[in-house]
Formats: C-alpha cells, structure tokens, sequence
C-alpha cells in the first residue's frame, strides 16, 4: 500500500481563501484583527517561529504587532507587557512564544493573557471549556490536525486514535477534541507498556513525541491515517542514510544540506498507511493558519456576535 499524502499546505491556502472572506468584511467593519507575538530573547527556532506568524499576518492583511523584551526580562516586566496589550484595543490575540528563560515564571505570564485574546488557547479557562466541550479558542497545532481530518474526509466518529504524547500544548488537547468528535481515544506517554503493539490497534494515530522516526511500519495497521505532529532535526550521515534508504531524493537532499527535518514517523510508514502527513509540509503550515484562524475569530468574538463569518467561512468556529 501507498499512502495517500494529506497536503498540509493545500489545505493552508483553502483556510487563507476563507478567511480572506471574513477579515474582508471585518474590515468592511472598520475592524483590522491584530495579533501580537512577545518575543523573549533571542532563541533562534524562536525567532524563526515568530516571524512566520508575523509574515502570515501580513500576508493575511492583518495587523501584525512583534515585541522583543530582552532575554533578562523579570516576570513583573512581562507581566506588565501583557497587561498593556490586553488593554490595548487594536491587539485582538497574544501569543507569547515558549519557551521562556528560567527566571520567568511561564505559568503566571501563560495566564494573565486575557483568555478572549488567548490565541494559542493555552490559558486555563480555554482548557476547561476545550474539556467541557464547549470550546472557543482552541490550541492550533491540534485544532489545525482535525482541520486535516474534517478536509481530507477522514470519519472519526467510532474509529479507534492513539495519540502519542499528552503534553498541554500537543498531546492533551488532541485527545480531547478526538474524543468529542466521538472516536475513541486512547493517550500514550513514555510510560506506556507494549507501545507497538497497543498503537497497532489503532484507525487514526497521532505522532506528537519528537522521537525522530520513531513510529516505524510494525507500529501501523495497514490502511491507517497516521498524523506526523514531530519536527525533528537530523544531522547525522548514518541516521539519515538509514531513514531515507527508501527515499533517494531525500537522501540526495539531506547531503547536498547536511540536514534534513523529519517527523515522529519513519518515511517507511507511507508503505502500510492509508494516509499520511508530509513532514514538512504536513502539520507544520496548520497551526500557523489555526493562529490566523484563532486571532480573525477572537476579534469578532471581543466585539461581541454582532459581526459574523460569512456563510462560506467553514473553519471550526
Ligand atoms: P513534549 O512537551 O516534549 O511532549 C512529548 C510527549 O511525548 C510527552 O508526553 C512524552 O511522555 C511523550 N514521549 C516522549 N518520548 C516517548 C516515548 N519514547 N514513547 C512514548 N511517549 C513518549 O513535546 P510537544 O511540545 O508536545 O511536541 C511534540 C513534538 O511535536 C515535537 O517534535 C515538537 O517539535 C512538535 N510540534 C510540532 C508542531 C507543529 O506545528 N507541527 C507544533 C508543536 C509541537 P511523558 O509525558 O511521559 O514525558
């Protein structure tokens, strides 16, 4: 079996060309949705992070705002940075980017965003609505995986997932959105006992450890969608002559680089799935469109029901 490939930067665009519709009439308004990323100091995957966000922003028409306190920056400071942009009436989503320096207390920062700004759905009270079922602001990257499922056709409801990883960001939220959309869930950790053998049993499987190629083919029931959340960095010749044995065009690129990005799956796994997400180019360009998605639905949600999506505006709302 070949896997089907599900096209995350396909299903990107689709998402874009309808929240043009939406930030048009918002505009129409006289509204212009904002989003503002804090970044702390000057981590380099951080800085690239961010600056995706802002450049999608911009690509978007929205208002794209960048702050930069400096790497020493005391909690008490960026607390008092957050408090003014929940003030400000032009910023509609926050995003502080993690992680954070050690001296800041990221639990504290992560809930005095207001949550009706809480882009990345991170703040408690977005959690415990996510829980109860009755969700606003939900965290992208696995908001943006059932963007995957509900636009590539994939029935949920009855199959069997397996999410492995259950940290707040990825791993937790996934379950819980899995299993209000009735599959039923199952969460593995690095405690979990017979991991092959119980994500075998698996229809749907989500991949969120960042173990570089761990989910190899004996993990996967053939005609399985398998969900490659990892980003991983590989550097080492033999590692990488290893997972794109398969795959010369890979292999060519990874030495012509010296580096290559992989996901949590082995590449192998596109002979036994049914379907497959690329890494890159999988889940990766979603959870920046579920940041768009999540900071266009903040702003007319702040202001209240009375501007709402065009009747074409199909992303989860
Ligand atoms: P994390 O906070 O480090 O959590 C990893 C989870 O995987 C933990 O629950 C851990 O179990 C579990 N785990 C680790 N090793 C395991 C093993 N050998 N067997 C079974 N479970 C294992 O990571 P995260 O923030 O959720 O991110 C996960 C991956 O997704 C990373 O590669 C990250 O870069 C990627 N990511 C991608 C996107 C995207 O846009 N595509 C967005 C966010 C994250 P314990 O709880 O027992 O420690």
């Amino acid at each position: 079996m070949t896997a089907r490939i599900l096209n995350g930067n396909a299903i990107r665009d689709e998402i874009y060309s309808e929240l043009a519709g939406e930030i048009a009439a918002l505009g129409a308004a006289g509204i212009r949705p904002g989003l503002a990323a804090v970044l702390v100091g000057e981590n380099p995957a951080s800085k690239i992070y961010v600056s995706s966000k802002i450049a999608a922003c911009e690509k978007l028409g929205l208002a794209g705002f960048n702050l930069t306190p400096p790497a020493t920056i005391s909690t008490g400071d960026l607390l008092r940075i957050v408090e003014d942009l929940n003030r400000r009436n032009d910023v509609d989503g926050i995003l502080v980017q993690l992680p954070l320096p050690p001296q800041v207390d990221a639990k504290k920062i992560l809930e005095a965003v207001d949550p009706a700004k809480d882009v990345d759905g991170f703040h408690p009270l977005n959690v415990g609505r996510l829980v109860a079922g009755r969700p606003s602001l939900v965290a992208c990257t696995p908001a943006g995986v059932m963007e995957i499922f509900r636009r590539s056709g994939i029935l949920l409801e009855g199959a069997n997932a397996v999410v492995l990883g259950r940290s707040d960001i990825v791993g937790k939220p996934m379950a819980l959105l899995l299993m209000h959309a009735n599959a039923t869930v199952t969460v593995c950790h690095s405690k979990t006992r017979n991991l092959p053998e119980v994500v075998r049993r698996a229809d749907i499987v989500v991949a969120a450890m960042g173990r570089a190629a761990m989910v190899t083919p004996e993990f996967i029931r053939p005609g399985a969608t398998v969900i490659d959340v990892g980003i991983n960095r590989v550097t080492d010749a033999t590692q990488a002559e290893k997972l794109f044995a398969n795959f010369p065009e890979r292999l060519a690129a990874f030495r012509a680089k010296g580096t290559a990005l992989v996901g949590d799956v082995h590449p192998d796994v596109a002979e036994v799935a049914g379907a497959l997400t690329p890494v890159p180019g999988g889940v990766g360009p979603l959870t920046i469109a579920m940041l768009m998605s999540n900071t266009v639905k903040a702003a007319r949600l702040r202001r209240g029901q009375s501007i709402r999506p065009p009747a074409a505006a199909f992303v989860q709302r």
